[in-house]
C-alpha cells in the first residue's frame, strides 16, 4: 500500500470527533460550526435558548478542525 493510500485508509478508520460530553464543556461560541469545511455541524437550541453544535450527517472527513478551533479544548 502506498503512503498516500495508507494515510487515507487510516483516516477512514478514525472515529468522528465528539465536540463535548456535557454542556459545561461547550460555551456555544460556534467556532466549530464556522470552521467545518464540510458544513457538517448544525446548531441545536436547548430548552433554555442556548445554542449548541451537533455533528450531523455523514459528510465528516475527520479533519478534527472543529476540535482544534474549540477555545475550551485549547490548552
Ligand atoms: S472533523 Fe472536520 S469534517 Fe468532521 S465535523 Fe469536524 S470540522 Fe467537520
Ligand atoms: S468550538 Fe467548542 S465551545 Fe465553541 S461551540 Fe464548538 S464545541 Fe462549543
Amino acid at each position: 500500500m502506498t503512503k498516500k493510500r495508507e494515510k487515507i485508509h487510516n483516516k477512514l478508520k478514525q472515529e468522528q470527533p465528539i465536540l463535548f460530553h456535557s454542556k459545561e464543556e461547550c460555551c456555544g461560541c460556534l467556532a466549530c460550526v464556522a470552521i467545518c469545511p464540510m458544513q457538517n455541524i448544525t446548531v441545536s437550541v436547548d430548552e433554555e435558548g442556548f445554542e449548541y453544535p451537533v455533528i450531523s450527517g455523514e459528510k465528516c472527513v475527520k479533519c478534527n478542525s472543529c476540535i482544534s478551533v474549540c477555545p475550551l479544548k485549547i490548552k
